[in-house]
């Protein structure tokens, strides 16, 4: 995480910044969650499906959108996700993606989609039990 770059740039370059590294970390945390499906035999998903809301995967049989949320940008408490200088920009911005990912959920689940968000840090080896609970309904049953 680069925060210390916070005190030294603009805020619109600070966004601009901030915006190519949360790529950066979308792309690598999806493909570890490939590996995974491809681990645990899971298959069906698209990815970067074209609907609003962008989830990072779709399972279109099954109705599910996945996302894989970021702990720092998306507020997981599972670590201190607030720096320390700067602290009300970055506890407004992780407020509002928290917000809007309120939003996408309720989006989707309202078109009778399942909605699967996993957490960046669940993607860690010692947390794959609590992975593969909530990536239950993704195993091929009919199979
Ligand atoms: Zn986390």
């Amino acid at each position: 995480m680069v925060i210390f770059m916070t005190d030294v740039f603009s805020q619109s370059k600070r966004s601009e910044i901030m915006s190519k590294v949360r790529s950066h970390e979308n792309k690598s945390t999806e493909l570890k969650l490939i590996k995974i499906f491809k681990e645990l035999n899971i298959t069906g998903w698209t990815r970067h499906y074209k609907v609003k809301g962008h989830p990072d995967f779709v399972f279109l049989k099954k109705k599910t959108a996945v996302f894989v949320d970021g702990c720092f940008w998306h507020g997981h408490d599972c670590r201190n996700t607030v720096p320390k200088s700067n602290q009300e920009y970055w506890s407004t911005k992780i407020r509002k993606n928290k917000e809007h990912d309120d939003q996408i959920t309720a989006r989707f689940q309202n078109r009778g989609w399942n909605v699967i968000r996993i957490w960046e840090c669940e993607l860690q080896k010692k947390k794959r039990s609590h992975l593969l609970l909530k990536l239950a309904d993704l195993f091929e049953k009919d199979a």
